[in-house]
């Protein structure tokens, strides 16, 4: 397989989990030792969630343009960014490098295109939820995406911050992203779910849901490893 090159640490506990996939995923492909070809830029979160919560997307940009660039110029043949809500700046990803770039929204809608499910709620963090540039791409596939209210959204977003990117999995919270989705399956008509933050599959799993669930890190890393088979065939 071609070297995928993974912009981690937002936050690294799902970083951690795109890791340990993307390895079983190789094996379960290639079996013996064989294990994935990964460059991995892991940035401190600190300062990029500084300056999320303060709308700094330009200085947040330029960081994830640099380390597009230090994965290309460390031999990775694509990128791959281990976190939904920084595919805000995808495209200062794209411009930065000339490496293909999986884009995560793009895998997301693939995947509910195989199913039934076409009115999702999406859980992610505000930015996400609030924002176009996810549920626009989601839209691009004919995937109306719905999005929890306002107490709840900010309920979902305090968790992913104040818990799961810290290590915390709570039974009070998944019982809350269980509610969440129940009530928008009554109310809103919500035919599935996209665990759309990269860590929330830390906290709940399709066994929580009486819909079909998204799990967008699970969806990622198999589709970098269709794309870096895909990139290897083709510099073959
Ligand atoms: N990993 C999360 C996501 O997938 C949230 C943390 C971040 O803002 O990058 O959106």
């Amino acid at each position: 397989m071609a070297t995928i090159g993974l912009i981690g640490g937002m936050s690294w506990e799902s970083t951690a989990v795109y890791y340990r996939l993307l390895n079983e995923g190789v094996r379960e492909r290639a079996g013996g030792l064989h294990s994935a070809d990964i460059l991995l830029h892991s940035l401190d979160f600190s300062p990029i969630a500084e300056m999320q919560a303060s709308g700094n997307w330009a200085a947040a940009g330029a960081a994830m343009a640099n380390s597009a660039r230090r994965l290309e110029s460390g031999g990775a043949s694509c990128i791959v960014l281990a976190t939904n809500t920084m595919h805000k700046l995808a495209d200062q990803i794209t411009q930065a490098t000339n490496l293909p770039f999986l884009h995560l929204a793009d895998v997301t809608a693939k995947a509910i295109r195989r199913t039934e499910s076409r009115r999702p709620l999406l859980l992610a963090t505000r930015f996400t939820m609030e924002q176009r540039f996810y549920r626009d791409r989601l839209g691009a596939f004919g995937v109306e995406s719905l999005v929890p209210d306002e107490a709840e959204q900010a309920e979902v977003h305090r968790i992913i911050y104040e818990e799961l990117c810290r290590g915390r999995v709570e039974a009070a919270s998944k019982a809350r992203y269980r509610e969440i989705v129940a009530r928008a399956v009554r109310e809103q008509g919500a035919d599935g779910v996209i665990l759309g933050c990269t860590e929330i599959m830390l906290l709940v799993s399709q066994a929580d849901f009486a819909v079909p669930a998204f799990d967008t890190t699970a969806l990622h890393v198999e589709a970098a490893l269709d794309f870096a088979a895909e990139l290897a065939r083709e510099a073959a």
